[in-house]
């Protein structure tokens, strides 16, 4: 499988560009425009056919490129249902997938961070990974005090969903703000502070003792993005 992990150093925002190498059909996952060019030099460079654009939610910190991909490539444009973005060529639900070659990538909701939050599942042979947005970080978890945010259900989605994938399960966030740049299911279980709270209960009052300012661009991304970032 072809696979980038990208970064854009303006937002710290991870995008993921997968592909088969024999159908040459791809997937972009949290695309920022502000990296169109980049974007568009890999898929020229190894000849990819960009099938979908997908965000795991309506981002706060970055304008996505979603819109910019759809009038470039013709390519399906994809939200979790739930996120009201009219915009988007598609909504997935829960369970539902992506076919790109010989891949799948299935959707998990994972509410909480946003009401719209969507995780990732794909296989490749023995390895299996999941996108987790910014539900769950390295070492963290995505804050929950705006956008329809709720720790309750973040505890949900995290004990109840992301954290019974099986240990070996490679994560692969939006965001990483420490310097790393994957994790495990299993690493996180034992190491993630946000995940060693006794019960919900726990969990919301920690969530809500974070006091965080809020992130410098969402007056202009959130808007942004719920048109697809074409402003
Ligand atoms: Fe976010």
């Amino acid at each position: 499988m072809f696979f980038r992990q990208l970064f854009d150093e303006e937002s710290w925002t991870f995008t993921y560009l997968l592909a088969d190498e024999d159908t040459h059909e791809a997937v972009i996952i949290d695309p920022v425009l502000g990296q169109m060019s980049l974007y568009q030099r890999l898929l020229g460079e190894y000849g990819l056919k960009l099938k979908y654009a997908v965000d795991t939610h309506v981002h706060a910190d970055h304008v996505t490129a979603l819109g910019a991909l759809r009038d470039e490539y013709g390519v399906e444009s994809v939200h979790g249902v739930g996120s009201g973005a009219a915009c988007v060529s598609r909504f997935i639900a829960d369970g539902e997938e992506l076919t790109f070659g010989q891949y799948k990538l299935q959707a998990i909701a994972t509410p909480g961070h946003t009401d719209d939050s969507y995780s990732f599942l794909m296989r490749d042979g023995k390895r299996t990974m999941v996108f987790t947005g910014d539900t769950l970080l390295i070492r963290g978890t995505g804050r929950t005090d705006f956008q329809n945010g709720d720790a309750g259900m973040q505890y949900d989605s995290l004990q109840g969903k992301l954290l019974t994938l099986p240990d070996d399960t490679i994560v692969y966030p939006a965001h990483d703000y420490k310097g790393m740049n994957e994790s495990r299911i299993g690493e996180e279980k034992a190491h993630n502070p946000r995940l060693q709270v006794a019960d919900k209960a726990a969990y919301i009052a920690l969530m809500d003792s974070l006091d965080l300012p809020n992130p410098k661009f969402m007056d202009v991304a959130v808007p942004a993005n719920l048109e697809c970032g074409n402003v």
